[in-house]
């Protein structure tokens, strides 16, 4: 008796058609003896439609708390609705299906509303109750408080949904969505891009953070600390006429120790998410640089890269750091406001950046990783404005211009290309 987590996000959910297509991918693994609980996104579109709702009913926003509970009763809405529209074309399939909200688990969440965290996922009922031959489908995204309010876990949510759900009941989670699997990098910027069979929690945890869009980061997070076994899959496939799914390689998200495969870099991503900015003529006293992130830290900008440069000002430095897209008009704002407290001469902000990131796990054990990338982009002619490293990563801010032709020269550079 093996039990599985099947999760379907929002494309594979879009409409009755292909909600049809996943009923049909779940009958087949329940025909193989599988003990299933399924996870399902909102239709695709249909969490943006919510939220803009709530935006016109006037928050959250002006007036209202930020994190607003009545914004999770509206957007966790989507999600109740491909749940029991699955189980309804289950049991008209003839399976035995219920539908399983998040308070009925109950999925136990903290009280941040718009972006909870998971607590507590019980898995005594939900298991007995799949192990007893019930599909059960439990709508992802969304949570419950310890007092009973629903909560939602932020955009793209299914996953972590799906990967609590996995660890509650001690089985993998089949993760089906548009694309095949996790790609050396994204196939639509190189061509060549090659499917990983397999991929560590480590670097998945990086290459969702640095910008592959494939999985919600927390989800990766989960999964490595609960060690559970996690497949990327598409759901663009069919079961045969005996209801047999054809063989999929996917990509596992697994331990390291797993991989056979050595490699130094596993992938190259990119990200569009991020703003510069520059303080210049900073006074050099050596309290401002904290003075600088202390302002941020406590307004909740999260700073990602960091440099500091000699200013053409004598007694000044330039501090440049970048943070998301999303902060960057707050965190210049803050730094307008206190121009004077702080000490610096001119402002600059440019959004006009891309990240670009090489990430594998070889890096630890490996000399020369740094060295390639950057003989790559001089090759291309690329320059870099700042740098962060970690022990499995290297990131470098370049103008977003290059993007795209750094990602296929660094690609090509670490080797990645499909033989
Ligand atoms: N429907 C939610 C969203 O669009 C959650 C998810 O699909 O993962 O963000
Ligand atoms: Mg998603």
């Amino acid at each position: 008796m093996t039990r599985l987590v099947m999760k379907f996000g929002g494309t594979s959910m879009a409409d009755l058609e292909r909600i049809r297509r996943a009923a049909r991918i779940v009958a087949a693994e329940a025909s193989r003896g599988k003990k299933i609980a399924v996870v399902v996104s909102a239709m695709a579109g249909k969490t943006n439609e919510l939220v803009a709702w709530t935006d016109g009913a006037g928050g959250p926003g002006e007036g209202v708390a930020l994190s607003d509970d009545e914004y999770d009763v509206v957007v966790a809405s989507g999600e109740q609705v491909t749940a029991g529209l699955l189980a309804l074309t289950l049991r008209n399939m003839g399976l035995n299906a219920r539908s399983w909200m998040g308070w009925q688990i109950p999925i136990i969440t903290d009280d941040a509303h718009g972006k909870a965290r998971i607590e507590d996922v019980p898995g005594e009922v939900l298991g007995a109750a799949v192990d007893a031959g019930e599909i059960a489908v439990v709508p992802g995204f969304q949570g419950v408080t310890q007092g009973g309010r629903i909560t939602t876990l932020g955009r793209g949510g299914s996953d972590t949904s799906a990967v609590a759900v996995a660890a509650a009941m001690n089985c993998p989670c089949d993760i089906y969505t548009d694309v095949d699997g996790v790609y050396t990098t994204d196939p639509r910027i190189e061509s060549k891009a090659r499917r990983l069979a397999r991929v560590s929690y480590e670097e998945m945890l990086e290459m969702a953070s640095l910008g592959a869009k494939v999985l919600q980061t927390r989800s990766v997070e989960l999964a490595m600390s609960q060690r559970v076994p996690v497949r990327v899959l598409s759901s663009f496939i069919e079961p045969d006429a005996d209801g047999v799914l054809p063989e999929q390689g996917g990509t596992l998200i697994c331990d390291e120790e797993e991989i056979v495969e050595k490699r130094i870099v596993s992938g190259v991503t990119m990200s569009r998410d991020e703003a510069r900015i520059s303080l210049i003529g900073l006074s050099d006293r050596v309290d401002a640089p904290a003075d600088v992130f202390t302002r941020l830290a406590e307004a909740g900008v999260n700073v990602d890269m960091i440099v500091q440069s000699q200013s053409r000002s004598e007694g000044a430095v330039n501090l440049t750091f970048t943070t998301g897209r999303r902060d960057a008009q707050r965190a210049a704002e803050l730094m307008r406001a206190a121009q004077t407290e702080i000490g610096f001469e001119e402002l600059r902000v440019d959004e006009d950046v891309a990240k670009v990131s090489v990430v594998g796990v070889g890096m630890r054990s490996h000399a020369g990783v740094a060295q390639t990338m950057f003989k790559a982009l001089a090759d291309k002619g690329v320059k870099f404005q700042a740098i962060s490293t970690s022990e499995i990563k290297i990131s470098v801010l370049i103008d977003a211009a290059y993007a795209e032709l750094a990602v296929r020269a660094l690609h090509s550079a670490y080797g990645l290309e499909a033989v």
